[in-house]
């Protein structure tokens, strides 16, 4: 078990906080500042603790030197202030002296903010990926900083950065804030140890990016639904005429493997919703065999009926990706009844694991009704593949 905040005494001290602060922002303005409130509560405590609080976070991604300028994380530190009802002293740096003195003239209580921690991946106008390929001095320089690093950014807890795993690895004391404990605690009720019947419901464009979670549920589960574009590989593989749709050839063998060892766990559509061509137009249906001349893009009605049937009486829901190209207003429904389906169940435990599942499920008006909806999609896959997450992995032990 990792530390948490309340296992480490914070009252006085320096508390470096990675914070997720990657929120959409277009000319100067936040577009959703979710992210900016998950933190609060870890915020909230260490000043009432009396902790000289230290925030920073990534924001997007900096390739070149001029995307700075748009980059800066000054609006989020405005927001911040509105957000925490008390000033925040925002450092347009990620190292030197400045930065050294705003922090050393911290009193308790106060919030700081230092500039986004990927201004590190390029220099002088060279991309030398300082924080995304964990340099081992700048890990080391941000860990001096402080006396408590805190990891609260489950978006980025799958990468090993120099903003997570390399401060972790250089100071003494180390826990994960709130929301990070919280979302390790929802995945592990959610996968580790799932109430069953456990059903999974796995979507979205490729097999191949998701080969790792299916392999990994296929022991814990007691039923996969596949559906979205990378169910047409499987049909492939079973044989049936899949027309334009999306296939990934070097996967259809594979599809087959775990066709045969699934030993009828996994649950594929029965139908199809289809269009001549990638575009948002009336469907035209079909069986597993589709027309030479269509793509599917959508599961179809009797899929939806049967996904509705399997999910009847589980007590563990697990969702990642969409049943269709949810963008496309003729092709959405798929999506928007699973996702009503899951958020319908009755004394089940539910949970989506971000990205496309998560935003189809807000968008719907579907948010309060599931357990858990992890702000992390890339790290919660990952955790759905069974794999260990750097960011949680190099916090210290309880
Ligand atoms: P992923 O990031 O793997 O979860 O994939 C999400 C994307 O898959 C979304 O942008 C969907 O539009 C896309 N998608 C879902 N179903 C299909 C399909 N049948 N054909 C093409 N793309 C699809």
């Amino acid at each position: 078990m990792k530390k948490t905040l309340k296992d480490i005494k914070v009252a006085g001290k320096t508390v470096l906080v990675r914070v997720d602060f990657n929120v959409p922002i277009k000319d100067g303005v936040i577009g959703d500042d979710n992210r900016i409130k998950a933190a609060m509560p870890t915020i909230k405590y260490l000043v009432e603790q009396g902790s000289k609080v230290v925030l920073f976070s990534h924001l997007s991604r900096i390739k070149a030197e001029e995307d700075k300028a748009k980059k800066s994380l000054a609006p989020v530190a405005k927001r911040l202030e509105e957000v925490a009802g008390q000033p925040v002293k925002f450092v347009a740096q990620t190292r030197g002296s400045e930065l050294e003195n705003a922090i050393k003239s911290l009193n308790g209580g106060e919030i700081l903010l230092f500039e986004n921690t990927r201004f590190e991946d390029v220099k002088d106008g060279e991309v030398v990926k300082y924080e995304s390929k964990n340099n081992a001095e700048l890990g080391k320089y941000w860990a001096s900083l402080g006396d408590v690093f805190v990891n609260d950014a489950f978006g980025t807890a799958h990468r090993a950065h120099a903003s997570n795993v390399g401060i972790a690895s250089n100071i003494s004391e180390s826990c994960v804030g709130f929301l990070v404990q919280k979302e390790l605690e929802m995945l592990a009720k959610g996968i580790d140890s799932p109430e069953h019947p456990f059903i999974a419901i796995i979507g979205g464009a490729k097999v191949s990016d998701k080969i790792g979670v299916i392999d990994n549920l296929l022991q814990k589960a007691d039923k996969i639904i596949i559906g979205g574009g990378m169910a047409y590989t499987f049909f492939k593989a079973l044989g049936h005429n899949i027309g334009k749709s999306l296939c990934e050839e070097d996967k259809v063998d594979l599809a087959k493997q775990y066709m045969d060892k699934a030993n009828g766990k996994i649950i594929l559509p029965i139908d199809s919703a289809n269009a001549p061509e990638f575009k948002d137009v009336n469907p035209s249906f079909s069986g597993v065999d589709l027309p030479d001349d269509v793509m599917g893009l959508d599961i179809g009605p009797d899929s939806i009926k049967l996904f509705e049937d399997t999910l009847k009486g589980a007590k563990t829901v697990a969702w990642n990706g969409p049943m269709g190209v949810f963008e496309f207003e003729n092709f959405k429904k798929g999506t928007v009844a699973v996702c009503e389906a899951i958020a319908n169940l009755q004394e089940a435990f539910t949970l989506i694991g971000g990205g496309d599942s998560a935003a189809a499920a807000i968008q719907n008006g579907f948010a309060e009704k599931f357990t858990h909806i992890s702000t992390g999609g890339g790290a919660s896959l990952e955790y759905m593949e069974g794999k260990t997450l750097p960011g949680v992995e190099a916090i210290q032990n309880k």
